[in-house]
């Protein structure tokens, strides 16, 4: 770890990967919809909002094809449209309907969890307190199917200053996206507020963010600097560098490689490198030109240590069981394990930091532009959009 922050020589340096990080299941067949839409149909299809908040997707979609609108109103009538991972409101199906639109809905099951919730709850009676950001499409969307049963709070000041009907029939919800702490935190404010309250049966927040902010979490611990590759109007990103930061370590928030700072290593011994769920792995395997498993690589078998169980390592198939739909994928050429009982860091390379540093000062020399993309893998891991990559922005010539 660093001992001291303004020193500029970064020691011998090593770089931790998170796992699992980057693509969940719905942000993968959200972005596959529409992929197979383009395939089918040709272009143009439309789609509501952003796919995905994430804006090197949303950009390869646009070349292939797709026309991102706001509002259902914009797309033409008798047009295909898809609507977002983060879901809609019944409005919005009328509003297509009414305009004639062949709709596609790419909202992750997830998220329809929570609005079947929303319906029940509202169904029997309860006033419904949704925990969410203001202003995030999927919490635009969950109440709209209950808009006069609703109340959205989203820090334990608005809990204290929150009024109901009938303290005796309030339920709650989340987002899916939101912070594992602090949504625990208000959660609990709430029913100190309301005692009888009850809620869904299992976590709204969703499995990806969870597992997502467990290992940075533990890449905290050992990490100087951690950096979070996503879209600032990706919640789920952004969560993982708050959890980052409220565990220790610097954080940032970056969409492409190209903008490490070389002052953010300055000092730094360690950094951790992650994904929020909406980031595709190619972005991750350029963050550090280091990605690409250097010679001498070694993978190390870590503890479970929410059961104190050791787990099998990287390079090893876990358990038959244990193979949740993106528990095992293949990223940047090698193994990883992801999802529950996953190995929260993957492996170690000895002289990364200090190769990303030296990458760091070429990109921000004037005239320099020897920043290679690498191979072109596409932006699903599967998916058509092979050679997306070659169109990664170039960094820039000069800071
Ligand atoms: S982050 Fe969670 S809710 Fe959002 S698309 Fe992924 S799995 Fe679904």
């Amino acid at each position: 770890m660093s001992s001291s922050p303004s020193t500029t020589t970064a020691g011998p340096g090593k770089v931790l990967l998170a796992a699992p990080r980057g693509y969940c299941a719905g942000v993968d067949r959200a972005v596959q919809t529409v992929e197979h839409a383009l395939e089918i149909h040709g272009a143009p299809i439309y789609v509501r909002k952003e796919i995905v908040h994430n804006k090197h997707v949303v950009d390869q979609l646009t070349k292939r094809g797709a026309i991102f609108v706001d509002q259902e109103t914009e797309v033409p009538e008798g047009a295909r449209v898809v609507f977002s991972a983060h879901g809609v409101s019944p409005k919005v199906h009328e509003n297509a309907e009414a305009r004639g639109l062949k709709t596609i809905d790419a909202t992750c099951p997830l998220v329809t969890k929570v609005h079947v919730e929303a319906r029940k709850f509202a169904s029997e009676g309860y006033t419904i307190i949704l925990v969410g950001h203001d202003g995030h499409e999927e919490v635009e969307g969950t109440p709209g199917e209950a808009p006069d049963d609703i109340v959205r709070v989203e820090t334990e000041e608005d809990v204290e200053g929150l009024e109901v009907e009938d303290p005796d029939k309030v339920a709650y919800i989340t987002q899916t996206t939101l912070s594992v702490d602090e949504t625990t935190a208000i959660i609990e404010a709430l029913k100190r507020k309301f005692p009888s309250m009850t809620g869904p049966k299992t976590d709204d927040i969703c499995y990806a963010t969870t597992n997502r902010q467990q290992a940075v979490k533990e890449l905290a611990r050992e990490c100087d600097l951690i950096l979070v590759i996503g879209s600032t109007n990706s919640s789920n990103s952004v969560r993982l560098v708050e959890v980052a930061r409220e565990h220790g370590a610097a954080s940032h928030l970056i969409d492409f490689a190209h903008e490490v700072r070389e002052e953010w290593l300055d000092g730094v011994e360690t950094v951790g490198i992650t994904s929020g769920a909406s980031a595709p792995e190619e972005l991750v395997s350029r963050a550090g030109p280091v990605l690409p498993r250097p010679r001498g690589h070694r993978r190390r078998r870590v503890e479970d240590r929410r059961g104190g169980r050791p787990l099998h390592a990287p390079d090893e198939d876990p358990p038959r069981h244990r193979r949740a739909p993106e528990h095992r994928h293949r990223a940047a050429g090698h193994q990883l394990a992801a999802g529950p009982g996953a190995n929260w860091i993957e492996w170690i390379s000895t002289p990364s930091v200090a190769r990303m540093r030296r990458r760091c000062s070429e990109w921000r020399s004037p005239g320099t532009s020897s920043y290679s993309p690498g191979p072109a893998t596409g932006i699903s891991r599967s998916g058509p959009l092979s050679g997306a990559m070659a169109s990664v922005p170039s960094p820039p010539a000069a800071a």
